[in-house]
């Protein structure tokens, strides 16, 4: 067992810490808001009092935070946590930033002979409780190895796409599609009940025949199709419309760096820039549903 250090311990951070303490795992936890810490140390975790005291003696150190700034400030600017870091650490950041802040963060700790992987998550938060997440990890195998026994303790699946950054890379490519997969999902069934037909029939033909994807079979939008999922609970919890958009915007900083055309994704990211203005930016992405449903 590992004795890990943990920033971020907010929608996802804090049922991944949770799921590390139950492997039976050593853990010492930070966060900006330390009430967020108080059930994992009821639950034997320590708490840090600054983010320094999180990375000493620790064999890994998690963090799992809102935006490449805030990762950057961690590692290598503010509290540059790279500096203090012993090197036999192995590093895993799983929050969503843009692959070049990724890079930059992993090329000082390479500098520094510390060992880090990117690691961002699929899955939401009912996955991050259920220790059912994929992590898409970029970074060297061998540091991928390292990590893959304290990510088995969060996930259900760990992946290697390639060399630092390229974990981040197929995360916003998979949330590009996610996103796209999911307009199409909530415009067809609209289509199709504003011609008078059951949702549930159609999804139930649809998840047989070759529209069949994730937003339909598993994560259905139509409220009372499928149950346990965010539809069912008016849209509340789930992935929410501000981080899809986060999501969209770094694929589209990607396709204009690349001069990949992504025709499909700019639409999904005007589409869900629209939704977050319409007051939807705190609920489940699959809630667009509402755009074609109330455009009667
Ligand atoms: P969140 O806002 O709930 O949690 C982030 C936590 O980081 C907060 O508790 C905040 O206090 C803390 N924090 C911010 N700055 C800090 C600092 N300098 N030091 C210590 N703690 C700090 O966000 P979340 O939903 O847990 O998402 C975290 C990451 O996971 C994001 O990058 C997000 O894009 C990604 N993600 C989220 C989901 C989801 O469904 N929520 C799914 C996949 C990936």
């Amino acid at each position: 067992m590992a004795t890990i250090g943990f920033i971020g311990l907010g929608n996802m951070g804090g049922p991944m810490a949770a799921n590390l303490l139950a492997a039976g795992h050593t853990l010492k936890v930070f966060d900006l808001d330390p009430a967020l810490a108080e059930p994992l140390i009821a639950d034997g975790a320590t708490l840090a009092e600054t983010p320094g005291d999180t990375v000493a003696g620790v064999d890994v150190l998690v963090s799992m935070l809102p935006n490449g700034d805030i990762v950057k400030d961690l590692y290598i600017r503010d509290q540059a946590l790279l500096d203090r870091i012993d090197p036999a650490t192995l590093v895993i950041d799983s929050s969503t930033i843009a692959a070049e802040d990724a890079r930059e963060v992993h090329e000082a700790a390479k500098a520094r002979g510390v060992g880090m992987i990117d690691a961002p998550v699929s899955g939401g938060v009912g996955a991050a409780k259920s220790g059912k997440l994929t992590f898409i990890c970029g970074g060297d195998a061998e540091d991928v190895d390292r990590g893959r026994e304290v990510l088995g303790a969060m996930g259900k699946a760990v992946f290697r796409a390639g060399p630092s950054g390229a974990g981040q890379v197929a995360k916003i490519c998979n949330n590009m599609l996610l996103a796209v997969h999911m307009i199409g999902t909530a415009e067809a069934l609209a289509l199709g009940a504003r011609a008078g037909l059951d949702p549930k029939a159609m999804t139930e033909i649809m998840a047989a025949s070759s529209g069949r994807n994730w937003s339909l079979d598993t994560y259905n939008p139509w409220p009372g199709v499928q149950d346990g999922v965010p539809a069912g609970n008016g849209y509340e919890g789930g992935f929410l419309v501000k981080l899809m958009n986060k999501d969209l915007g770094l694929a589209a900083a990607a396709a204009e760096r690349l001069g990949a055309e992504t025709p499909m994704g700019e639409l999904a990211r005007k589409l869900y820039g629209e939704h977050a203005e319409a007051s939807y930016a705190d609920k489940d992405f699959s809630s667009i549903l509402e755009r074609f449903r109330n455009s009667e």
